[in-house]
């Protein structure tokens, strides 16, 4: 008998799937797809809006120090499993269908003697998708998620340069063991990697899944050294165009980076929930409680790609179902 389980996680799947497991293994993504419905006629029918995405810095900690990133910079309390627990119940409760557990570094969390495979094992039973963003530094093989996202910055020294430590070459290996074609790789352009990106796509093309790119947003405000002002995203965008256009595994839709060549984009926060490492759990742009929400200056491109899928963009919905389950 076909194990749904195993084919609900690609990263379990061992072996040559068979006619009859790809059928069941279509069949089950499409009820995950179901699992929209209720939202998106929601949204459609009576324009009540509810969160669909949670992102949950589950902790600040991290075992970087990157250039770009506010978050390990912060400090405060995180919650133990069973406030873990509690959250991702109310975050149910709220009507969140994907969890993406996420920090700082998540794989450091801890509590007594749970780790986050106890926290993904728990969210498997609560939400349709459960995915990881992480470094790549530490091993996620045994974490039993939908989906794996692994940061890069930009091919060797320039990753290692943005990340403050030379850890390319073993991202990359975690990428090849645990990885197996199967991670997908996260992308934050800034103006030391923006002429690099083509490059890196071509070298991860068969290492990863696909890449998500999205564009460093000025946290503190500008004048920002790392900031690719709107007016200059466009060059690199009509890179990766071509790119995906001859199979290159950039993973965002095509509508979406044209898209992203102009600010304001289409943006529906309100579909997003955002929760820090104490609990509390904020409704709507990512930014909240984390620092000034300048559209024009944005560079969430995830915020765009779910939008666009939930106003019916099928390419959009094609990269949720894609990238989440
Ligand atoms: S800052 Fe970005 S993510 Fe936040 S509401 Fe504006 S466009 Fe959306």
């Amino acid at each position: 008998m076909t194990d749904l389980k195993n084919l609900h996680n690609p990263f379990r799947t061992t072996g040559v799937r068979t006619f009859i497991g790809a059928g069941a293994y279509f069949v089950h993504r499409v009820r995950k797809l179901g699992s929209f419905l209720v939202p998106f006629l929601a949204y459609h029918i009576s324009g009540r809006i509810s969160p669909v995405l949670a992102g949950y810095k589950i902790t600040h900690k991290c075992n970087l120090r990157c250039e770009h990133c506010p978050y390990w910079r912060r400090s405060g309390p995180e919650q133990d499993f069973e406030g873990v627990i509690l959250t991702l119940r109310r975050l149910s409760d709220l009507g969140v269908r994907i969890l993406i557990l996420e920090g700082g570094e998540p794989l450091l969390w801890r509590s007594g003697n749970r780790d986050l495979r106890d926290v993904v094992k728990a969210a498997r039973r609560l939400f349709s998708s459960v995915c990881i963003t992480t470094n790549g530094t530490l091993g996620w093989a045994k974490l039993d998620a939908d989906r794996v996202w692994v940061s890069l910055d930009g091919p060797g020294d320039i990753h290692d340069a943005v990340r403050g430590e030379p850890i390319f070459d073993k991202v990359i290996r975690n990428l090849e063991r645990e990885g197996r074609g199967r991670a997908f790789v996260s992308t934050t352009i800034n103006t030391r990697n923006v002429g690099s990106i083509p490059d890196l796509i071509v070298m991860l093309k068969g290492l990863a899944a696909g890449i998500t790119i999205q564009f460093h947003y000025p946290y503190n405000g500008l004048p920002d050294d790392l900031f690719v002002p709107p007016g200059k995203r466009a060059s690199v965008l009509d890179e990766l165009i071509r790119l995906k256009s001859r199979g290159y595994p950039v993973a965002n839709s095509f509508n979406s980076l044209k898209e992203l060549k102009q600010t304001p984009w289409t943006c529906e926060d309100r579909l997003l929930a955002n929760v820090e490492p104490d609990g509390t759990i904020l409704h709507g742009c990512y930014l909240k409680n984390r620092g000034p929400a300048v559209c024009s200056l944005c560079g969430f491109s995830a915020h765009n790609e779910m939008s666009l899928a939930f106003k019916g963009q099928w390419q959009s919905i094609a990269v949720g179902m894609k990238t989440f389950f």
